[in-house]
């Protein structure tokens, strides 16, 4: 089916941003998720009322979403442990990026999804990798994304697109393209329910949502709501 397409969900600010994106876009939406060895849960336990809660906001929306899958994926956490995945504090390590950095997990991802997708007839990813923002992870970037795609259309003989909505956007743009795509009501759907935190805070809110409010995650996110505000005065 050429209008399904499958989202690349881990229930965080830009995953949500991106599933309401393809709502607005495709017939048929499907989500999958990776539980590969997070120190925290707390991002799977957030999938299912952020997917129900944004699909509400929408009739259409509601009828276009289907299955969520999650994956179970703790062998390759365990190999490619990071401060994501093991008890390691985060920070920036001597190669340059920081120890949040899981090698190659993109790749596999979305390897993995790419199988997924093409059993459920579909022809499309959704992710939300970002060149703007993204930390040095360089398999977030365009070009590892589109070798990726002509990779797996050749594994598969399928064509397989890799739609990346947020790449060239700051992070107060992935808010200024959710008020696009759901208003205030979309904006808040995704402070009440998503999750970015690191260090897997939901005891404290703030303004743009849950979060220790310290770690790399909560600063990033936390800057980009700011931005974005201060830009609609
Ligand atoms: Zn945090």
């Amino acid at each position: 089916m050429p209008d399904a397409a499958l989202v690349l969900f881990s229930a965080g600010q830009d995953s949500a941003t991106c599933l309401a994106w393809a709502l607005n876009r495709f017939e048929r939406v499907e989500t999958i998720g990776f539980a590969y060895g997070q120190r925290h849960a707390i991002e799977l336990d957030q999938r299912a009322p952020l997917r129900r809660e944004i699909a509400a906001l929408n009739p259409r929306w509601l009828e276009r979403l289907g299955d969520d899958l999650v994956v179970d994926l703790t062998g390759y956490g365990a190999i490619a442990e990071s401060a994501l995945t093991a008890d390691r504090a985060i920070e920036i390590a001597a190669t340059g990026l920081p120890t949040t950095f899981v090698p190659g997990r993109n790749l596999v991802f979305l390897t993995v999804a790419a199988a997924h997708a093409y059993r459920r007839g579909a022809g499309l990813l959704v992710g939300g990798m970002c060149e703007a923002d993204y930390s040095g992870y360089p398999d977030c970037r365009r070009a590892t994304l589109d070798a990726l795609q002509e990779a797996i259309a050749l594994g598969v003989d399928a064509p397989m697109r890799i739609e990346t909505p947020l790449m060239h956007l700051s992070k107060a743009g992935a808010w200024a393209l959710a008020s696009e795509l759901g208003g205030d009501a979309l904006v808040n759907a995704i402070n009440e329910h998503s999750h970015t935190c690191y260090a897997g805070d939901r005891s404290q809110r703030h303004d743009w949502g849950y979060g220790c409010g310290v770690c790399p995650a909560c600063d990033l996110r936390a800057k980009g709501w700011r931005a974005w505000r201060a830009s609609r005065i």
